[in-house]
């Protein structure tokens, strides 16, 4: 339940002097809610992107283009609209000492603008300027008023990020109630930390933020907006740590294994580890080996074998006489995985079977009784091995194959949920530490540094799409030679269809040109055509394979040479070197072709040749966090830092930190959050919607 002293806060907006239901509606737009009703702490924690300062008077000549200025100038004339052309805009021509500038009206009536800006008085107006043309101008001033009236305006007022529908004034209005109606709440906030900083309390610093008296007060940096960002940070950190302190104490197994089943997987590969593989896999026997709850994220680039690490760590538990799931994004790669890890299986002694939605009847029957009575020991499948109905004798780890789609998020979340089991997450993306950080809190991650030994480097060129029937021409020479080329076709749009079909086309062509050697995979085909074209490809049969975007995750076909990726340049950078990881695999050395529709713009040109320089997957990472935001890595497409109202990371990293150790803090010595404390931060956690960590504590 709710601590009551919450209540004003959670009324819905419409319990605000002036909020009917139509302007509700037009803050929940403004908010984005996507639950039900917006509250009045969500209007509260919508902060003002800016704000007018009445004092900045610069005077017409010196109003610097796009800024937000008041001047004091004298009406000099009308300029209305043609007649019948009202597409050109009524202007009134003003001055002050420094200059003239004019002030535009679309459709505006005339009446009104002669009654309110006569010719040859003062007026302040204020708004944005534009120089055009090298003349200033206004289009549409906020305000239009004379001295008295200027005399009482607020000096300073916060602009807010507007929406259809809602007046600032009727937003500013009712953001004053919320805050009138906001109660004093005890401060959760570490008192050396507070007195530090110079912050104020919660309510203060809202109150200052909606009201500035600075622009210092809208200054991310500034104590104000620090305090409610940190408060935001510490929402989430400590969230977060409260889930994965739930984790740990609910696993409590320590499970070593007498090493028998490594052994033998050892033994039957036809080479050594690397050294990173080495290394992850032993701080994974540590993690295993203590009594905490696992959580850890392996991340390595493409084709840097972490299947391998991920197969390894199952055998630990299976030695200890448990069981493991490996769970792959889509049902292709599932099976992938079933068949590279079958054999090693084998020889390990491992009793291996795969689930996924496909398995049905009898054959399905059997796998969940397997899984139930402890017959079968590892489960490789998709996310059809988490459903209803399937259980497990005991179920001891879950590794989840990520690849670069990033759902850890869900997947902690599950696992929070269901069984209590450790958990590995393998993904190619190299997320930065700090989105690491605010996404899963202190998790451990092992990476995966170097590639195996004897790869040869991939041979990367860019192609305009012009020269088509050539490179049809080289790939036909390099197949009939010998060689497996894979041949992707472009990203249309979100659209497994569209994809399709573009990929169906190009089928037919190459079919035609190069004859039956050619096969066709794409997300619309049934799993078992799938199956089929890729069973084809890996035994030889075909020789080049058409695909979507499907192939992208994880499939493996070493004796693959030629990756051949039309329209490059309608690819994100982080999935064009996923693609480009198919080949590159094997002892041979491989060639990656980018066709491109020229003529391509700087920026289009300046990632495909990133591509083009660089293997290095973090290196190309980076460029692709640069280009696209945190947002879209996290596959969330909104810009700024993803999940935060307030907290920037641009701004606010050093918060972070702080946030972090705090949260681990509270955590290590009140863990029911029993303290003073440790209630006013249940109070913080409501405040910022992440109470569901409380109720973990009366789990716990
Ligand atoms: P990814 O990290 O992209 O998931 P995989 O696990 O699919 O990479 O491994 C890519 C390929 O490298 C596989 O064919 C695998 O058998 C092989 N491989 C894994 N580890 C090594 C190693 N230490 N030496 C040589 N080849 C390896
Ligand atoms: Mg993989």
């Amino acid at each position: 339940m709710r601590p009551e002293i919450l209540n004003p806060l959670f009324r819905p907006v419409t319990s605000l002097a002036g909020v009917g239901p139509k302007i509700g509606e037009a803050i929940g737009r403004l908010l984005g809610a996507d639950e039900d009703q917006p509250r009045v702490i969500d209007l509260l924690l919508h902060l003002p992107v800016g704000l007018i300062d009445r004092r900045d008077q610069p005077g017409v000549a010196l109003s610097p283009e796009g800024a937000i200025v008041t001047l004091e100038v004298r009406i000099d004339r009308h300029q209305p609209s043609p007649p019948g052309n009202r597409k050109v805009p009524y202007r009134v021509y003003a001055s002050d000492d420094t200059g003239e500038i004019a002030l535009v009206f679309f459709h505006a009536e005339r009446s009104f603008l002669e009654r309110t800006m006569p010719v040859g008085e003062t007026r302040f107006v204020s708004g944005r300027v534009e120089w055009f043309n090298g003349r200033p101008q206004m289009v549409h001033p906020d305000h239009v008023v004379d001295r008295e009236a200027f005399e009482k305006l607020p000096r300073i007022e916060p602009v807010y990020p507007m929406t259809a529908g809602l007046a600032r004034k009727t937003l500013a209005r009712a953001i004053q109630g919320g805050i009138a109606d906001c109660p004093d709440l005890p401060e959760w906030l570490d008192p050396a930390l507070f007195a530090r900083e110079k912050w104020q309390s919660f309510k203060d610093s809202l109150a200052l933020v909606h009201a500035p008296v600075t622009p210092a007060d809208l200054d991310p940096a500034g104590p104000s907006i620090a305090r409610l960002a940190y408060d935001e940070l510490l929402a989430n950190q400590l969230a977060l740590a409260l889930t994965r302190a739930n984790l740990r104490r609910s696993a409590g197994r320590t499970r070593t294994g007498d090493g028998q089943m490594r052994q033998a997987i050892r033994q039957a590969l036809p080479f050594s580890l690397t050294l990173s593989q080495e290394a992850a896999i032993g701080e994974i026997e540590h993690d295993l080996a203590a009594p905490d709850r696992m959580l850890r994220l392996l991340q390595g680039d493409v084709g840097s074998g972490k299947t391998l690490v991920g197969l390894m760590a199952a055998a630990i538990v299976i030695e200890s006489g448990a069981q493991a799931v490996l769970m792959a994004p889509t049902e292709l790669l599932a099976r992938q995985h079933a068949k590279t890890l079958l054999p090693l299986a084998e020889v390990a002694g491992i009793r291996m079977a795969i689930l996924t939605g496909r398995e049905k009847g009898r054959e399905r029957e059997a796998i969940l009784t397997g899984l139930a009575d402890g017959s079968i020991d590892l489960a490789v499948g998709t996310h059809a091995v988490f459903q209803e109905g399937v259980e497990f004798r005991d179920l001891g780890l879950a590794v989840v194959d990520e690849q670069h789609r990033f759902g850890v998020h869900q997947r902690l979340a599950l696992a929070a949920k269901g069984a209590a089991v450790d958990m590995l997450v393998m993904t190619a993306t190299p997320i930065p530490r700090t989105l690491v950080l605010t996404a899963f809190g202190d998790m451990d991650v092992s990476r995966l540094t170097e590639k195996p030994a004897g790869r040869k480097p991939i041979e990367t060129r860019t192609i305009p799409l012009e020269r088509l029937g050539e490179v049809v021409e080289r790939i036909g020479r390099a197949v009939a030679g010998g060689a497996r080329a894979y041949w992707v076709c472009p990203l249309v749009e979100e659209s497994e269809e569209v994809d399709a079909a573009a990929a169906a086309e190009r089928f037919a062509m190459l079919q035609q040109a190069l004859g039956p050697v050619v096969g066709l995979v794409h997300g619309r085909m049934k799993a078992a055509e799938k199956d089929e074209a890729m069973r084809r490809f890996v035994a030889g049969e075909t020789r080049i394979l058409v695909a979507t975007t499907v192939i992208e995750v994880g499939v493996d076909v070493p004796d693959a040479t030629i990756m051949v990726i039309e329209h490059a340049e309608r690819f994100g950078l982080a999935q064009l070197h996923q693609l480009r990881g198919r080949v590159g695999r094997g002892a041979k050395p491989s060639t990656c072709l980018l066709l491109y529709r020229g003529p391509l713009g700087q920026v289009a040109h300046d990632r495909l040749a990133i591509l083009r320089d660089s293997e290095d997957g973090f290196r190309i990472a980076e460029e692709d966090l640069r280009l696209r935001g945190e947002g879209e890595l996290l596959g969330t497409r909104q810009s700024g830092t993803p999940g935060f109202r307030i907290a920037s990371l641009e701004h606010h990293q050093r918060l972070l930190e702080i946030a972090r150790d705090d949260a681990r803090l509270v955590v290590e010595t009140d863990p029911g959050l029993q303290s003073p404390r440790g209630e006013a931060l249940r109070l913080l956690l409501y405040l910022y919607r992440r109470d569901a960590a409380i109720r973990l504590l009366r789990a716990g």
